[in-house]
């Protein structure tokens, strides 16, 4: 549509990087139609679930103080138990993000003298002080929990022997990593998860698993917790929060493990009771609400990603073809240059402070500088448009969100055209992509 293409146009973006999206996009019709019925199922699922519960006008206000019958809050909880199947839920504003959430799960749920399992290789950066992989104040080891870990296979399949092997009369918590997070390893889709779970309760019924399901929620039609997991753990500036919770995490589960994550998260004996939502509730329960679209939005800009990168050579994870089970897309650049330049395309293509140059600066806990594009109405929310790259090799960024699949869209443009203007990308380059991908369509 000519108005289109003229405000891409006023928006910097040339004529040949918007004809490569446009033939792209033609090629992702179907995988797009797929999203949006998994999007539709994921709408009735949270809408069916705040009409069960009665939502109401009275469920928005919060409160204040000691926070005692905070009905928007304890009906919130039940939402969340809904979606997810759960017998219950912690869904906090007190709980300050993901690593908070996972470490009170963690350790809520572990006592002195426990094993912790990781059956599917390192987890997240973050958990390793929380598990005392790297020395901490308060990890886990300083409270005599050990920690075991089994990586995958080299294929990316589970060492089901070594598993078992690691399995003992010690291991009382399982934990396990649905997104690959900023690692090469594949990301567990819900069916995987399912089968290992079911692999380890048959050795081990009593282990409690535990799935980090950030940047799952609502990519399938189901969540770990309907394949067997005992809690699924995430941030609520991730997928749930649907870009509009400004805070927040949740555990969903058993109801003794989420009954011991309350006691730990408050005080033991208060457990649930307390903690005002303050006015923070509108914002939960809308975000939640919003949550199955945006995390659609942001799933066909990976894909968009991946397809726009790929055929112009560059190597990426997951590949422009294969199924996905979160929202993350790696693409390696193998130059700083590159990943700088896609990054200052991402920081140019956002609503808030697209006006400045993301820099590489010595981030605490990296080995390397770390260059981040994040212009997001919630600091550090990476369910809005987001990239961060290590400057080392392979020189590869992660990025991920997008609040809507068009702002997506429009900042894998920007990428691309940040890489062309600073002649990291030729302009024939793209032209001839495009070219084979119109005659392969033939
Ligand atoms: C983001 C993330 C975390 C930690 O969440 P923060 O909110 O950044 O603390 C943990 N695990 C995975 C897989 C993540 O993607």
């Amino acid at each position: 549509m000519e108005a289109i293409r003229n405000i891409y146009a006023q928006m910097g973006i040339s004529d040949v990087v918007y004809q490569y999206g446009e033939e792209i996009v033609n090629h992702l019709q179907e995988r797009f139609a797929a999203i949006d019925q998994t999007a539709e199922y994921n709408q009735l699922k949270v809408l069916k679930a705040m009409q069960d519960n009665q939502v109401s006008e009275a469920c928005l206000l919060g409160t204040t103080g000691y926070g005692y019958n905070d009905l928007g809050r304890d009906t919130l909880e039940k939402v969340y138990a809904d979606i997810f199947h759960t017998e219950d839920a912690l869904v906090r504003p007190q709980i300050t993000c993901g690593t908070h959430a996972l470490a009170l799960a963690l350790m809520s749920n572990l006592r002195p003298g426990d094993e912790l399992l990781s059956p599917v290789g390192k987890p997240y950066d973050t958990l390793e002080e929380v598990i005392g992989i790297r020395r901490s104040k308060g990890s886990l080891a300083e409270y005599g929990v050990t920690y075991r870990q089994v990586d995958l296979l080299e294929d990316g399949g589970f060492d089901w022997e070594g598993i078992r092997a690691a399995l003992n009369e010690k291991t009382r918590l399982v934990t396990i990593q649905r997104s690959k997070g900023y690692q090469t390893r594949p990301t567990l889709s819900v069916a995987r998860i399912g089968e290992l779970i079911a692999f380890i309760k048959k050795i081990k019924p009593d282990a409690i698993c535990m799935v980090d399901n950030c940047y799952g929620e609502f990519v399938e039609l189901s969540e770990p917790s309907d394949v067997g997991a005992d809690m699924v753990v995430g941030s609520l500036i991730k997928n749930p929060g649907g870009g509009l919770a400004p805070i927040g995490g949740y555990i969903a589960g058993k109801a003794e493990c989420v009954e011991n994550a309350a006691y730990r998260l408050t005080s033991p004996g208060l457990g649930k009771e307390v903690g005002a939502s303050l006015g923070i509730l509108t914002q939960f329960y809308q975000g939640l609400f919003l949550s199955p679209t945006v995390t659609a939005g942001a799933l066909k800009g990976a894909i968009f990603a991946a397809n726009v990168y790929e055929n112009l050579g560059y190597p990426v994870v997951p590949n422009g073809t294969e199924s996905r089970h979160d929202i993350i897309q790696a693409v390696t650049f193998g130059s700083p240059e590159g990943v700088i330049a896609f990054c200052e395309g991402i920081q140019a293509a956002a609503p808030v402070d697209s006006h400045v140059t993301p820099e590489p600066w010595e981030m605490p806990g990296y080995d390397a500088k770390v260059i981040m594009a994040a212009g997001a109405f919630v600091s550090g929310s990476s369910i809005e448009l987001s990239a961060d790259g290590p400057i080392k090799p392979p020189y590869a960024v992660y990025f991920q969100g997008g609040l809507t699949w068009q702002h997506a869209r429009f900042g894998i443009l920007k990428s691309l055209q940040s890489l062309l203007d600073k002649k990291v990308i030729l302009a024939d380059d793209v032209e001839k992509a495009k070219e084979k991908l119109r005659k392969s369509a033939k």
